[in-house]
């Protein structure tokens, strides 16, 4: 009888190790997909930052330049953005001379410090409000944020910022490529940069685009201003739309998304107008936006884009 019940518990125990072992991402293997000639992009997944993925969920735009690889958004870990550096110099004699990052949500930056790491020279680039943020509160805020989230494999050791500002209309150009730099304001965040690769009929666009994904919309963003950002993004008519998250694809892809944006604030509009509470809103708002239900985030993100979106439409009011 003794014997059976400490196999049981034994047993148990050794379920619950098992359960519990994390498993830790060893290789960085994540679909790469060549768009152009020039643009190759590797596919992150779209899970929350974790141990398994060491902060690894966000696409990475690898551009090929006469002197040089220009990257987008490196990963959102230190670790993530050596595995960066390391599949481009398996792919590339070339070194990293440039990086741009598109906002300051971590999952687009904290891989600088890995590129850092393998590319000292290579020059990083943000909007000013990016590059402010994260050498105030929120670099150190984020870089804590994913160490702890990853049980420390994400391997930050320090925020590293942008070398250079850019803002909206500027070129920067690395080789034979031109890189043309759009900010509309406050969108997804007050300081998303899109960029065009001059020459591609391409535009990365950051998470003012996202394919299939509902992401964080905090303080800084406004979902007036994302559609409107859409519309102008739209107006330029590029053959290929490259989002933070999610698949590339033509115009459908911008236009999903903001169908998206657009159906949550005519709700809350709506709701708002009835007087109903921030707070109440949220079944009725599930229910009309049934189509989006298998998005990923959908069920983790939509209560906050119903209150940041009821603060917008409030802060209108009394205008
Ligand atoms: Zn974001």
């Amino acid at each position: 009888m003794t014997s059976i019940k400490y196999l049981i518990v034994t047993s148990f125990f050794l379920l619950v190790t098992l359960h519990q072992s994390p498993v830790y991402a060893t290789e960085f293997d994540y679909p790469i997909k060549q768009i152009t000639d020039k643009i190759r992009v590797i596919f992150g997944p779209m899970d929350l930052p974790d141990s398994n993925n060491r902060g690894y969920r966000n696409n990475v735009i690898i551009v090929d330049t006469s002197t040089g690889i220009v990257l987008m958004d490196p990963g959102g870990s230190a670790w993530s953005g050596e595995m960066v550096a390391k599949t481009v110099k398996s792919m590339s004699a070339e070194s990293v001379v440039a990086v741009f990052n598109s906002h300051a949500h971590g999952d687009h930056w904290l891989g600088n410090e890995g590129i850092k790491r393998h590319f000292p020279d290579a020059v990083i680039y943000g909007h000013p409000k990016m590059k402010a943020r994260l050498e105030g509160n929120d670099g150190a805020t984020w870089l804590e944020t994913i160490n702890r989230l990853t049980d420390n494999l994400a391997d930050g050791k320090q925020v590293v910022a942008p070398d250079r500002v850019v803002n909206d209309g500027d070129v920067v150009t690395v080789g034979d490529t031109d890189f043309r730099i759009i900010h509309t304001g406050s969108a997804h965040t007050d300081n998303d940069i899109m960029i065009e690769i001059v020459g591609e009929d391409a535009l990365f666009t950051g998470d003012v685009v996202r394919d299939h994904f509902v992401g964080l919309m905090e303080e800084d963003s406004s979902f007036k201003g994302n559609i409107e950002a859409i519309d102008k993004i739209l107006g330029l008519n590029f053959k290929y739309y490259i989002p933070g998250h999610g698949e590339v694809g033509s115009a459908d892809t911008p236009i999903s998304y903001r169908a998206y944006l657009k159906a949550l604030r005519d709700m809350v509009v709506e709701l708002f107008d009835e007087g109903v509470e921030s707070y109440e809103m949220k079944p009725r708002i599930v229910e009309a936006l049934s189509d989006y239900r298998d998005w990923s985030g959908f069920d983790l993100r939509l209560g906050g884009h119903i209150s940041r979106a009821y603060l917008e439409v409030e802060q209108e009011e009394f205008q």
